[in-house]
């Protein structure tokens, strides 16, 4: 496979960018290699500069469960885009996105849209912290919310004390308000919300984490975490970036039956543009500027075009079957599955709807902790030995794979088959 105009491309740009990249896994540092520089894509296949093809199940990290630019959504952006990328004042479409996702979402009595699932995340904190005049928030090790201050941080060595910044540049100060603790360890939780509910804001949990890897809530948790936040007056802040609009309509609060205060939207509700959204009871909503105290703002926030590409994904997405990408999922892991352990791979895959990955461990993975006893060099060349045979798989081991609604039953099996090394490319 000819990769030169890739790496051309990737040397220039890392005269212009760290790393060469604008977003850090991009660089495929936990896989090798050099990325991929892409020149087009549509349905399931992504095309990069050097004409190569590939089956991809990144889907620009589940925003796309439509897929590669589907006519629908191709055809919004551009006729938005003659109208105006964007006037700073309000539009009606911006309305008709709130109504389709309060409907879809029936916790979400009011809310605002932004400009990426970072910028909903931090503003559902502030706002928590806001309304309960609270200052501390506990999230989830593995879980990720974006890239802000208080959400950047690791269990410290004291585990659910405090937690210890994951990045340079994060102040201790900021960082010793976030509580770390177990995903999936209901009895741990239990006692630091016990302990500490005075001082506790806001709990934000993936309630299905994807961010480790796909890992699901145990039976019971994410009911007995909101128990808990209900009884204390805790905040519990459900971030959908990733499980909203993917695991049906009305996301994982739906399929789980649980009434979070707040949600955080993102990926998909822009179909490939930049946005976020967060949302929840009323009552907390209404904290926020110009009707209460809490400030947020944003000038490209509600963007047009974006708008235009959202509604344009909903509006298709509320006529679909999530079944049929359910079935194509488990149909991929099942041989994936069979393939990789005929050749001896010790595996574990977790998956839920249409997303999944595969970890190279025997051993099950429920938190961040059984998910990092994975074999990341045993992943790195599953992934290079896919991404010859034509397949793009997210460059870590510790990310999930998409499907969409694009991918067919064909593809599916072509996927297995290289799998097993048998295509010629
Ligand atoms: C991607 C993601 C975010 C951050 O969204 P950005 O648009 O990258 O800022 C937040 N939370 C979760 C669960 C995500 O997967």
């Amino acid at each position: 496979m000819k990769r030169q105009r890739s790496r051309a491309l990737y040397k220039e740009a890392q005269n212009y960018m760290p790393g060469g990249v604008n977003s850090p896994v991009r660089a495929f540092k936990a896989v090798g290699g050099t990325p991929l520089f892409i020149k087009r894509a549509s349905g399931s296949r992504i095309c990069d500069e050097d004409g190569n093809e590939f089956l991809d199940y990144v889907m620009s990290w589940g925003a796309l469960i439509l897929g590669h630019a589907p006519a629908a959504v191709a055809r919004a952006i551009a006729e938005a885009g003659r109208r105006g990328a964007s006037f700073g004042a309000p539009t009606k479409a911006e309305t008709e996105l709130a109504q389709i996702i309060t409907r879809a979402f029936p916790s979400i009595e009011k809310m605002r849209l932004v400009n990426s699932g970072t910028e909903a995340t931090m503003s559902a904190i502030r706002l928590s912290r806001g309304f309960t005049g609270r200052e501390k928030l506990i999230k989830f090790e593995g879980c990720y919310h974006g890239h802000s201050d208080s959400l950047l941080v690791k269990a410290g060595s004291g585990g659910a004390t405090f937690a210890i910044p994951d990045s340079a540049g994060v102040p201790r100060g900021v960082s010793r308000d976030t509580i770390v603790a177990r995903y999936n360890d209901l009895d741990q939780f239990s006692r630091i919300v016990r302990n500490r509910h005075r001082e506790i804001a806001c709990v934000i949990i993936e309630p299905v984490a994807a961010n480790m890897g796909v890992v699901l809530p145990a039976h019971g948790f994410l009911l007995g975490v909101r128990e808990l936040t209900a009884r204390y007056g805790i905040v519990l802040i459900f971030d959908e970036v990733i499980c909203g609009f993917r695991l049906g309509f009305g996301g994982a609060q739906t399929l789980y039956g649980i009434t979070p205060d707040l949600t955080c939207l993102g990926k998909i509700i822009g179909g490939g543009l930049p946005i976020g959204a967060y949302g929840g009871r009323e009552e907390i909503m209404e904290c926020v500027a110009p009707c209460g105290a809490v400030y947020q703002a944003g000038t490209l926030s509600g963007n047009p075009v974006a708008v235009s590409a959202g509604l344009a994904v909903l509006r298709t997405l509320s006529r679909l079957d999530y079944g049929a990408i359910e079935w194509k999922t488990e149909h991929l892991c099942n041989g994936l599955g069979e393939r990789l352990r005929s050749k001896g791979a010790r595996i574990t895959i977790n998956r839920i709807g249409s997303m999944f990955t595969v970890f190279f461990t025997g051993a099950g993975v429920t938190d961040y902790r059984s998910a990092k006893k994975s074999d990341a060099r045993a992943y790195a060349r599953f992934f290079q030995a896919m991404l010859s045979a034509g397949v793009n798989l997210p460059p870590s081991q510790f990310e999930a794979n998409f499907i969409s609604f694009s991918h067919t039953r064909a593809d599916i099996d072509e996927t297995i088959a290289r799998c097993a090394g048998k295509a010629k490319r």
